[in-house]
């Protein structure tokens, strides 16, 4: 829930753009909470982002993923 909230404060923060600062901070609090959670649930989230996205996009391989598919 906490994370949820989280997310929701970064989209704010991605509409708004007024205050870069803020913003950064937003993407960091969702990191962490995002990084909490994988913990909680006994996920290695380097572990998980290397087996899924270690070669880039698993469509285009590009990194950044330029097709548009590698959205969660
Ligand atoms: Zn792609």
């Amino acid at each position: 829930m906490w994370f949820m909230e989280e997310v929701g404060e970064l989209s704010a923060a991605l509409r708004d753009r007024n205050d870069p600062n803020n913003l950064a901070l937003e993407f960091a609090d969702v990191l962490a909470w995002l990084a909490t959670l994988a913990n909680i649930a006994g996920v290695d989230l380097e572990d998980a982002m290397a087996r899924k996205y270690g070669d880039g996009c698993p469509k285009c391989h590009a990194n950044p993923c330029v097709c548009g598919s590698a959205k969660p």
